[in-house]
């Protein structure tokens, strides 16, 4: 795609159009200044590491796709403001559309409630005030591999957050689920299609069911793992369709376009099944204007200015990514899936590595083998991790924090010398993944 001539050329009609005008003085900048002040901005920005490279198969972080890009500053030159229709009527346009494909992919009815977010965080706050809302004093249950902001968001909400126990591959317990629910007044519980540190999804079709037993909301925080979804449908699905199928059915979820999305940060988004939840964001709206079309996106939303451009460039990816199982998206999301299982499978293999799970989406992970201690096998992971990055030719990897319980679970010979220890932990998002798992596990080896 060429790219910066298609994006000088729309700014240049854009500008044409409204006839000529003259830049204040004050904005003025010499040449000479901008060139030295690039020079040190652009030598900074080289600390990063390589997130676009196969080598670096670290945490959750790619580049967006050069279409996003494009899209993002098109609309970022002209800064629509999505907060109201008249900040920038043609990405609201937008908004509402990529939100309603969204609600689409996850076999929601219409019209659905929702919104772009600046994030997974600020979406999960939103749908946990919602919560608070419509169950006022009523607890919130997540599972103790749910992502920490729940926790932390029901103290921001001043409302109770219950912890459930998970199964030793780090779903949520379905025993504990109902010992909680006899405990506790759960307004809401919190189901997880992915995690984000082991990448397991939560049983959220036997989960729902249970809360439909007990009148009780479900939330989906698909903030990770949303997208994957598509690999869920089709005829022939690569992911289990049961606990995917079930999302359909929740009350509100959330999903990262920023994630698996193919979009640059400041991209999440909140969905409601309910569009009548919109009467808690101001009580003086007439119901039926929240079903109407004329939604206004400043009143269903916590975040007030938001950045037209978000919603933008992800209507541009979605035009050329249509949110398919075999073409489109799921390909992409498909091809770490698979790299993740080569992986896993050559670690399996391999004398000198052990896994520790087998992966059900694009997160594997695993520790040095051979080792009889706890504190050995932390100090070994963390220095293996970091042999790989300081090599001539590196790579990058993560590492998972595991606690007393999972390692006597999983490694009961070990000598519990020590409460934790870390493993080593590869997110594999990034499609060029799917054939650069020889290398990464070459690297890996030789480092050993
Ligand atoms: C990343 C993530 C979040 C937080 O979202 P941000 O976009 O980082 O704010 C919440 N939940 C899950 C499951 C995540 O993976």
């Amino acid at each position: 795609m060429e790219f910066s001539g298609k994006l000088a050329q729309f700014m240049r009609e854009w500008h044409e159009r409204w006839g000529p005008y003259a830049p204040h003085g004050s904005l003025q900048v010499a040449m000479d200044r901008v060139e030295s002040a690039w020079a040190a901005y652009t030598e900074r920005l080289h600390g990063n590491y390589p997130f676009f490279h196969p080598r670096y198969a670290g945490q959750m972080l790619k580049p967006p796709h050069p279409a996003a890009l494009l899209g993002y500053w098109a609309a970022q030159a002209i800064n629509p403001n999505n907060h109201a229709l008249d900040g920038g009527p043609p990405t609201s346009e937008m908004e509402k559309e990529v939100v309603q494909k969204l609600a689409d992919m996850f076999g929601w009815g219409r019209p659905a409630l929702g919104h772009l977010t600046g994030g997974g965080t600020i979406a999960n706050l939103e749908a946990l005030w919602v919560a608070r809302e419509i169950h006022p004093e009523c607890a919130v249950a997540y599972s103790d591999q749910a992502h920490y902001t729940h926790g932390r968001m029901c103290r921001v909400l001043r409302m109770e957050g219950v912890p459930i126990e998970t199964d030793f591959d780090g779903r949520m317990d379905l025993d504990a689920l109902e010992r909680a629910l006899r405990k506790h007044r759960i307004g809401t519980i919190v189901v997880t299609p992915g995690t984000t540190g082991l990448g397991v999804v939560d049983p959220i079709d036997e989960i729902v069911a249970i809360a439909q037993r007990h009148g009780v909301r479900v939330h989906a925080d698909a903030a990770y793992g949303g997208f994957f979804t598509l690999l869920a449908q089709g005829d022939d699905p690569m992911l289990d369709p049961a606990p995917f199928r079930a999302l359909a059915s929740v009350d509100s979820l959330v999903v990262d376009p920023h994630k698996h999305g193919l979009q640059p940060y400041g991209c999440g988004c909140v969905l409601f099944r309910d569009p009548r939840v919109g009467k808690v964001y101001d009580h003086d709206s007439a119901y039926t204007y929240f079903t109407s079309d004329e939604l206004h996106l400043g009143e269903i939303s916590l975040e007030c200015s938001r950045p037209g451009a978000a919603a933008g460039a992800l209507w541009f990816t979605m035009q050329l990514f249509e949110l398919e199982p075999d073409r489109g998206l799921g390909p992409v999301l498909a091809a770490g899936v698979n790299a993740a299982r080569d992986w896993a499978t050559r670690i399996r293999e391999s004398d000198r590595l052990e896994l520790y799970q087998w992966p059900e989406l694009d997160i594997v992970t695993f520790f040095p083998s051979k080792v009889s201690r706890r504190s050995d096998l932390d100090a070994a992971s963390a220095r293996l991790m970091r042999s790989l990055m300081e090599a001539p030719d590196p790579c990058y990897l993560s590492l998972l924090t595991l606690d007393d319980r999972a390692l006597q679970h999983a490694l009961p010979e070990m000598e519990p010398d020590r409460e934790n220890a870390r493993i080593l932990r590869s997110v594999l998002m990034k499609p060029e993944h799917e054939h650069a798992i020889e290398w990464l596990h070459d690297r890996v080896s030789a480092a050993l």
